[in-house]
């Protein structure tokens, strides 16, 4: 095959992809749409069978034992269905309720995001903090309203609700008819026609759809006179919306298209699959540091965005997940770390179909791999076939939750040490250094509650070490710039702010207070105190 035919290949599969993750607070209804997208999708025959995963996943699979005792996913993977030729990657983030870093750096893997809102919540907190990675990477953020068939907040409201809690411009791509118990039907605005709906039994199936010109849609529909009025007004308010949205804006992430439905009862669905694909970007260049955009026929490269330890407790493995940026990924490669030039051999790298493994023999831009760490990978680790390429993809997310610890065996303090520092690398932990500490404490940081679990569990199966643990309240806290010394001075001067270092000297500060946080961004400004930060 010569050169050129191969990269125009590349180029080809890169297109045929979109790697999506969804975005939302728990409860909004992401397992149920997500399902609802394999069966739309062709991937499922029966929706149901997710949910059941769920459930039984305790029992089939060996993933961490905190996995299992609590019945709850801890990590994320990839869903892959593919419908009429395009191949979506869909990042699975976890549902609980805590929430982890790994569910931030699966956004930095993905090319756009799925944000899933409850029609009667609005957007909520966990929705709020994955819309700002987003707002990082400026990755475009498509929106879908689920819950219509209940009461909530009028399709308006919901829309001022998004803008004005995230600060983006929110644009309807479809419209619902009726509201709550008279959720009936879906405008289309693009094809002006309404999509009427009726309920299969649990929504195991695809709902029974009628496509209607708008006007007989509102004469068969069950509204009151006056419902139909204000249906029509409002979509004559909304018509030319979604034609005459800024889609520079919306492809940085400025301008959200606003689909409408009901996940459980498949309402509005297929009007959401029409679209999607063509407003959902293929994969996208990668930048390096230096803003350079990685090509995406230059060969070979990837990056590590999530590692997952102890998949099989009989081997003390670790899988890493790479996403790949450009080239074509081939089983058997020999790949180059950048930054310390060794070679590694990709021998057994995976593909996951949701808990599935499966054998991979190639790969392309958006596509995920999994692999066993060969021990030199590291969150945030770019590797390359040729043409060397060093990304710094993966921001450090500001821990919110604190906690000091020390090791109730004190012939012991070498493997507290040497443990953090190996899982802090891994991603799972910060360690930083006890502000004015004494002894041998160290003070861990997280996003979710949980990672001091997942911590405290590996330190004592992995390294033999029992944790003491002490709470520490601080307010929150913000990364500072590397090579500022007149800020850390500045910022010192406070009882109440706290300057401290992680293990890489990333220095942090860690405010008691809205209030010291308020005075902190007077003294030093805001833009030296960061809430992401390039590793
Ligand atoms: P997740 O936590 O975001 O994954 O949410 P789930 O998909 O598990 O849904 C949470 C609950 O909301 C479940 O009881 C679902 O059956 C229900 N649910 C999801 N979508 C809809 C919907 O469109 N309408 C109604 N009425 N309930 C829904």
């Amino acid at each position: 095959m010569s050169t050129a035919t191969a990269e125009s290949n590349i180029i080809k599969e890169a297109k045929k992809r979109r790697t999506f993750a969804i975005i939302s607070h728990p409860d909004a209804g992401k397992t149920t749409l997500t399902e609802k997208l394999l069966l739309y999708g062709g991937a499922l025959h029966e929706a149901g069978s997710i949910r059941a995963r769920k459930a039984t996943r305790h029992a089939a699979s060996d993933w961490m034992s905190i996995e299992q005792e609590r019945g709850i996913s801890v990590t994320s993977s990839v869903l892959r269905f593919e419908k009429e030729g395009i191949k979506y990657n869909l990042l699975d983030t976890p549902g609980h309720k805590d929430f982890s870093e790994d569910t931030l750096r699966t956004l930095v893997a993905a090319d756009s995001g799925l944000m899933v809102i409850d029609v009667a919540k609005g957007v909520e907190e966990q929705t709020e903090k994955l819309f700002e990675v987003c707002k990082l990477r400026e990755v475009p953020v498509i929106t879908f309203v689920n819950k219509c068939d209940r009461p909530g907040m009028e399709p308006l409201e919901i829309l001022s609700n998004i803008e004005n809690k995230l600060g983006i411009e929110a644009v309807p791509a479809s419209w619902p008819m009726g509201y709550g118990q008279k959720f009936q039907g879906i405008y289309d605005v693009i094809e002006k026609k309404v999509h009427m709906y009726q309920k299969t039994e649990h929504g195991a199936k695809k709902a029974v759809t009628e496509v209607l010109d708008l006007e007989d849609a509102i004469e068969a529909s069950s509204m009151s006179s006056v419902e139909k009025e204000a249906f029509e007004e409002e979509v004559m308010l909304i018509d030319d919306m979604y034609e005459n949205m800024d889609r520079e804006a919306y492809a940085t992430g400025k301008v959200t298209p606003v689909f409408f439905g009901s996940a459980l009862h498949n309402f509005g669905l297929d009007v959401f699959l029409n679209y999607f694909h063509q407003l959902a970007p293929h994969p996208q260049q990668y930048k390096t540091p230096d803003g350079v955009a990685r090509d995406l026929n230059d060969g070979f490269s990837g990056f590590i965005f999530k590692m997952q330890a102890n998949m099989n407790p009989d081997h003390r493995d670790c899988a890493a997940f790479i996403r790949v940026a450009s080239g074509r990924f081939e089983r058997g490669q020999q790949v180059t770390i950048a930054g310390n030039g060794k070679k590694v051999k990709m021998s057994t790298p995976h593909t996951l179909m949701g808990d599935d493994r499966q054998l991979l023999e190639d790969a392309y831009p958006g596509d995920i791999v999994s692999i066993f760490n060969p021990g030199s990978f590291r969150i945030g680790t770019t590797i390359f076939e040729k043409n060397e390429v060093k990304f710094d993809v993966i921001p450090l997310f500001t821990p919110e939750h604190f906690q000091k610890v020390a090791t109730k065996d004190p012939f012991k303090r070498k493997q507290l040490r040497e443990g953090l520092k190996q899982l802090s690398e891994e991603g799972v932990v910060h360690v930083f250094e006890v502000p004015n500490g004494v002894g041998n404490e160290l003070l861990l940081g997280t996003v979710g509650v949980l990672q001091f679990e997942v911590v405290e569990h590996r330190m004592l199966t992995e390294y033999g070490v029992e944790l003491i643990k002490t709470p520490v309240s601080y307010h929150c806290a913000r990364w500072l710039p590397n090579d500022r010394d007149d800020v850390i001075e500045k910022l010192e001067a406070s009882y109440s702010t706290h300057v401290t270092k992680d293990m890489e000297e990333n220095p942090i500060v860690l405010f008691d207070s809205q209030y010291a946080l308020s005075q902190g961004e007077e003294k030093v400004g805001k833009e030296n105190l960061f809430k992401f930060k390039q590793g």
